[in-house]
């Protein structure tokens, strides 16, 4: 079994204002970077749609037309002060959701063992009510929800090493005992929640500004790692965002490209113990192109070797 790459060309049609980080160069970057010889064992799959019922799992219904409804026939609107869309952001929004929908199916089937989602909008800030920071959907905690709601899945682990909290998934899911989400993120920086280290199953790891690989893998082994193999998790996700990289112009945690891979490793080290290796992880940011690519590259390269 290998890792299932699911993207669609739509998810590079949503297009926010000119100047904006989340830009479809990114996706671009992302797909050129697993274009080559060492990628050739992927199993490369279109994201369909996610339907309304999986998406109203985790979003009010009206939160979800109305949102579908402020996307323009041409040029773009600010649906909030960081959110741009355009009139690609419905298909694109709705194939990301899709992916992570996709991705758990095809991993909880035996097709693959685990699963990487090159979408974008990004999901981990969007609420259940409220479009934020580049986020329409949220789409890992879609996934989440389809992985129970399709496959009696219980126990759900969602891991997330983005720069920023995830403010979305958190609180999607914060107060449900058997969900249990971590996250690794620098403090003080955007939205700003996430300080508080530990609130039943959701553990905050804040990392100061500068923070470094030293202090990110110590996050990981001394408290991350031990609390994820304690959940006993039926099915790990990864909030893969990139911009914790010290060439990322958004935060300043000053990782390297060995450390996403390093924490994939153990990540799907632990999937591989004590979930069959079920692990799908998604995009959410990076923004420095370069080192995205790297990053991806090191992220998926350690899914394939898992
Ligand atoms: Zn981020």
């Amino acid at each position: 079994m290998t890792t299932a790459l699911i993207t669609h060309p739509a998810c590079l049609g949503h297009e926010p204002p000119p100047g904006h980080p989340e830009r479809p160069e990114r996706l671009k970057a992302v797909l050129d970077a697993l274009s080559g010889d060492a990628f050739c064992a992927l199993l490369r799959k279109k994201a369909p749609r996610a339907r309304l019922g999986a998406l109203a799992r985790v979003h009010g219904r009206s939160y979800i037309k109305n949102v579908l409804a402020q996307i323009p026939l041409e040029g773009f609107a600010m649906i909030e002060r960081d959110t741009g869309v355009s009139p690609g952001t419905r298909e694109a929004a709705l194939r990301a959701a899709g992916a992570v929908v996709h991705a758990v199916d095809l991993v909880m089937a035996g097709e693959a063992r685990n699963a990487f989602c090159a979408v974008r909008p990004p999901g981990h800030h969007a609420e259940a009510n409220r479009a934020m920071g580049f986020c329409l959907f949220n789409n890992i905690a879609v996934g989440a929800a389809h992985a129970r709601a399709a496959h009696g899945l219980r126990r759900i682990a969602i891991v997330d090493f983005d720069a920023h909290h995830g403010n979305g998934t958190e609180q999607a899911f914060g107060a449900d005992p058997d969900l249990f989400y971590a996250s690794t993120h620098q403090s003080p920086l955007y939205p700003g929640t996430g300080k508080n280290p530990c609130e039943g199953h959701v553990l905050n790891l804040p990392l100061e500004p500068g923070a470094g690989s030293a202090a990110f893998r110590r996050a990981f082994l001394e408290v991350l790692l031990p609390r994820l193999r304690a959940f006993a998790p039926e099915f790990i996700f990864i909030s893969a965002g990139f911009d914790a990289h010290r060439d990322d112009p958004l935060a300043q945690l000053k990782l390297d490209d060995a450390d996403f891979a390093w924490a994939t490793e153990e990540v799907c080290a632990l999937a591989g113990e004590m979930c069959r290796g079920r692990v799908v992880s998604t995009l959410e940011g990076g923004y420095d192109l370069p080192s995205l690519a790297r990053s991806v590259r090191a992220h998926v390269g350690a899914m394939l070797d898992a």
